[in-house]
């Protein structure tokens, strides 16, 4: 039997990037916020701190940050004939666990979306004809957000801020602006900072990229050029380049991460109370089914609690977002068979795997010499950035390209050309040779969402409270191997154009597996958008059905973007969370009429 708590007036589900973005706007409000978490709580003091925190096996291999999946796992099959299984080891994405969740050990690549992005249903039909888009793939269910960049600009600019982003801007107001992207959105102002420094990777990229009359520019990167105080007077430090980023938490407050760029503020708030190892298990509801009066969750002494609340957030990283809807009965689930129903609906992935160019034993990378996000890119074949009318076979979407290593740590990186035995005296000898001197160029991009792919409860598998697990059905639409093959080429070219002696080419192939790392961008799910048929949420993020439910993060993308999502995911939150403060608390109800 739960025991029954205080009130409160709203609850989020996780204290990751989302969660503590929503707690703190809504104590700012003068909102009680309880943020429930079920890792543990962790800070950049002690927790963070060398040399336990460069422990390469403890926190790349064994994944010490990661969602303990023997408690709650996810399972996975390619397609819905199949039975799918738990993945036990996680290796293709990697949610967090923990106060910060999965944006303490993140990267901190750092971009924006696209213009075309938010409105790539219309823009697609009207560039290249309903035809064209059918040609791609009569399965794709693709759909604008219901929003559009514009809404956004001022709310990327307010996060990108908040983490101090280090970057060059491209197009400030439509001017473009020598030493950024061209190709980039218009934004309002300049990055908070300047780029990081060239690595010489990046520079041996720019200058093939560049040779090639491509458009190089610095990769925005929330690992700090230099030391930077943030909006709400927080300070971070710069970046020492320590090669132990992605999967690492930031020992030096180098890194925008919760805990550097909002939690020490929200922590100190009377108004806002953490609980950590706190597992929510549903959020309930009222007899009508349309009014959600709280949730459900276990702490770590296996004790149940009911926390009432007015408004709760679904703040969960976008699998946990869409298995929560599913397991409270909020929203339709979505229904393979006939294509109606929401909840589960356009699951969506990310493109990803460039080649490997190795190159003369005269040029020394000192690759581990690397922050999470150095790199030099292009984005003349990102998203709708290039002409896409005469490609043959057809598809739509497409990827950034760049050089970004992030840290060349020994367990993880010994590349070796093809040929090597993959063991042996051979093998060491191909390692040592080619440690240093060789180049990985990123492929990164679009993966459009179908009627295939979607996400459900699994009849058979349950989590340590006797819950259906979330059950993945996914592959590769043919669309998204057409355009990273295509891509393909042309970055083989590039790492020729760089001095590469040999290049193992890369591209995306079928089947999806689950087994190597790609990117913790899962998307969609629990989408946005204009009609309550084809979203489960509105472009508020709130919940259709639900009106106190706001499920917030990359779960409402109607598909995947070219580029890493978290810049995005923050714009989108903010964006939401200024108009429940501005209109919603002041007259709760529904945002839009359905
Ligand atoms: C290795 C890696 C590298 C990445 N690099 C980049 C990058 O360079 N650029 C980029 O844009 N993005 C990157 N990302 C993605 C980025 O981390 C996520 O987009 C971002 O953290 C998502 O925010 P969120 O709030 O949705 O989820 P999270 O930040 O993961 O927070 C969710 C929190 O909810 C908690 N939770 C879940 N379910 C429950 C429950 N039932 N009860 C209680 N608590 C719960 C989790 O424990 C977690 O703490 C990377 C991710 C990984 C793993
Ligand atoms: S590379 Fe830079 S931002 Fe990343 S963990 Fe090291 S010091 Fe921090």
């Amino acid at each position: 039997m739960a025991t029954r708590l205080q009130p409160v007036d709203a609850v989020t589900i996780g204290v990751g990037l989302t969660g503590a973005l929503a707690a703190f706007e809504m104590v700012q409000s003068g909102l009680k916020v309880v943020g429930l978490e079920r890792g543990a709580e962790r800070e950049t003091v002690p927790d963070f701190q060398s040399p336990a925190i460069h422990d390469e096996l403890r926190y790349s291999i064994r994944k010490a940050f990661m969602q303990d999946n023997v408690k709650v796992a996810v399972t996975f099959r390619n397609n819905s004939n199949e039975t799918a299984l738990p993945i036990r080891r996680w290796e293709s994405f990697l949610p967090g666990q923990g106060l910060g969740g999965s944006f303490v050990h993140w990267n901190g690549q750092s971009f924006r979306a696209q213009v075309a992005d938010f409105v790539l249903r219309s823009r697609t039909i009207q560039r290249y004809g309903q035809k064209f888009l059918d040609a791609c793939g009569p399965e794709l269910t693709i759909q604008d957000w219901g929003v559009t960049y514009d809404d956004l600009e001022p709310y990327y600019d307010r996060f990108e801020y908040l983490c101090g982003v280090s970057g060059k801007a491209g197009n400030i107001k439509g001017q473009i602006q020598p030493g950024g992207n061209p190709f980039e959105a218009p934004r309002s102002r300049e990055y908070p900072n300047p780029p990081l420094k060239e690595t010489y990777f990046g520079a041996i990229f720019r200058k093939g990229a560049e040779g090639l009359g491509y458009h190089p520019y610095p990769q925005p990167s929330s690992n700090l050029s230099r030391p930077y105080t943030n909006p709400l007077g927080l300070k971070l430090e710069q970046c020492v380049f320590c090669g132990f980023c992605e999967r690492y938490a930031c020992e030096h407050y180098a890194k925008a991460s919760p805990q550097t760029i909002v939690l020490p503020l929200l922590l100190k708030n009377p108004n806002y109370e953490l609980r950590t190892s706190c597992e929510v298990l549903r959020i309930n509801l009222d007899s009508t089914g349309k009014k959600a009066t709280g949730v459900t969750y276990v702490d770590g002494a296996g004790r149940e609690f009911e926390q009432p609340a007015e408004i709760v957030f679904i703040t969960a990283f976008p699998l946990n977002n869409v298995r929560t809807l599913l397991l409270s009965g909020i929203g339709k689930p979505y229904d393979p068979r006939t294509g109606e129903g929401v909840v589960g609906r356009n699951y969506s992935y990310q493109t990803v795997g460039g080649p490997t160019v190795f190159m003369d034993e005269s040029i020394n990378i000192n690759p581990f010499m690397s922050s999470g996000a150095p790199g030099t890119m292009i984005d003349d074949f990102s998203g709708d950035n290039f002409d896409h009318a005469n490609m043959n076979p057809p598809f739509i979407g497409g990827q950034y390209v760049g050089s970004i290593m992030t840290g060349a740590r020994p367990i993880e990186f010994h590349p070796t050309p093809p040929g090597t035995p993959p063991w042996g005296l051979e093998w060491k000898r191909a390692v040592a040779r080619h440690y240093n001197h060789t180049i990985l160029i990123q492929q990164h991009g679009t993966s459009m969402s179908s009627r295939l792919n979607y996400l459900d409860l699994d009849p058979t598998y349950k989590d340590a409270w006797g819950q259906p697990l979330l059950r993945m059905t996914f592959d590769f639409p043919e669309n998204d191997i057409r355009m990273s093959q295509y891509i393909a080429d042309k970055v083989v070219e590039i790492g020729r154009a760089m001095g590469g002696k040999t290049i193992i080419r890369g591209g995306t192939k079928r089947p999806y597996t689950t087994t190597v790392y790609q990117s913790t961008h899962n998307a969609g799910g629990a989408v946005m958008g204009e009609d309550p048929k084809t979203s489960a949420v509105n472009r508020y993020l709130q919940c259709w059905d639900v009106p106190n439910v706001f499920s917030l993060g990359g779960s409402a993308f109607p598909q995947n973007i070219t580029y890493n999502y978290s810049i995005t995911i923050g714009a989108l939150t903010l964006w939401a969370l200024d108009v429940i403060k501005n209109k919603y608390l002041k007259s709760p109800g529904p945002l839009v009429q359905a």
